[in-house]
């Protein structure tokens, strides 16, 4: 028996911090949206009672770091399940990009062994799961539009972005979110107006969207990484009509309504870094 299943990367249409807890996580509020841009997976079940994963990369491990495999253990000891599964991992998405990579592998395991053994359980309930794994995984379990609260883990759905283009550009580094989150000061973050995301989402409005992306996040990981902050204003310069970091960065990310205009964007990107592509928003 087999399964495939698709991993696909979020953005974040607004990233808030509200505070630091007690217990070192920070209350977020995180309006995410799916994009066309995924790792695929395969699930094959195994005679023996082990998990096996592979996968190709310079910059994962295939061992019980790789949150697919914790994925995979911590399914199989929640449901009792005493089979095997082999899992292969073919990556598109960067990695340690802001754009979900690792949790949305999580989440692929949770929803494909699902339906492996047939257990029926809920989108809900392995979100519950997922999110005990890592603050990404809930969303990435709907992999849908949705607002994202709590640490991460309150998922409220809404309804998809207007249809539009859009233009990933990377720089070569990765950014590791523990190191940003570690800097935040509450009291000097500037805060996106969520409301107004959430109003454009409802009226499906695309201009209203653009002007209100926003990001918490984005001077601390300028600070500590320019050359995004370069980025940024060289996609605006482009004329993308709406352009923000995503996650903790590095990738930045422009929306926009027409495929000819997002191909203007994007050849004119391919000029400042390496790493551009051109999606489908997919929500
Ligand atoms: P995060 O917000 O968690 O940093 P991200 O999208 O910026 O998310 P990821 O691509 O998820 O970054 O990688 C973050 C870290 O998770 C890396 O150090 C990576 O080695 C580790 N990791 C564990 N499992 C995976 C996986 N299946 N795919 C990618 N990274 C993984």
């Amino acid at each position: 028996m087999l399964v495939m299943e698709k991993a696909p990367a979020k953005i974040n249409l607004s990233l808030d911090v509200l505070n630091k807890r007690e217990d070192g996580y920070h209350d977020v509020e995180m309006v995410m949206t799916t994009i066309d841009l995924a790792d695929r997976l395969e699930l094959r079940e195994l005679p023996a009672d082990k998990i096996q994963l592979s996968l190709e990369s310079r910059y994962v491990p295939s061992d019980e770091r790789n949150l697919a495999y914790q994925a995979a253990i911590l399914f199989k000891k929640t449901y009792n399940i005493k089979k095997g599964v082999h899992i292969q991992i073919d990556k598109s998405i960067p990695v340690s990009a802001g754009l979900a990579g690792g949790s949305a592998d999580a989440a692929a395991v949770l929803r494909g062994l699902n339906r492996l053994w047939g257990l029926n359980i809920p989108l809900a309930e392995l979100a519950d799961l997922g999110s005990q794994l890592g603050a990404d995984i809930a969303f990435c379990v709907h992999s849908k539009t949705a607002i994202a609260k709590g640490y991460g883990e309150c998922i409220e759905l809404l309804p998809a972005p207007p249809t539009c283009w859009v233009v990933l550009a990377r720089p070569d580094i990765g950014v590791s979110s523990y190191t940003v989150f570690d800097q935040i000061k509450i009291p000097e973050l500037q805060h996106p107006n969520t409301k107004q995301v959430l109003a454009a989402l409802e009226e499906r409005d695309f201009s209203k969207l653009c002007n209100h992306l926003g990001n918490a996040l984005e001077p601390i990981t300028f600070s500590m990484h320019p050359e995004v902050a370069r980025l940024k204003e060289a996609m605006q310069l482009a004329g993308a009509e709406g352009v923000m970091m995503s996650g903790s960065g590095p990738t930045v990310f422009g929306l926009m309504k027409h495929h000819r205009k997002a191909l203007r964007i994007y050849n004119s990107m391919r000029g400042f870094c390496k790493d551009v592509q051109l999606i489908r928003m997919l929500g």
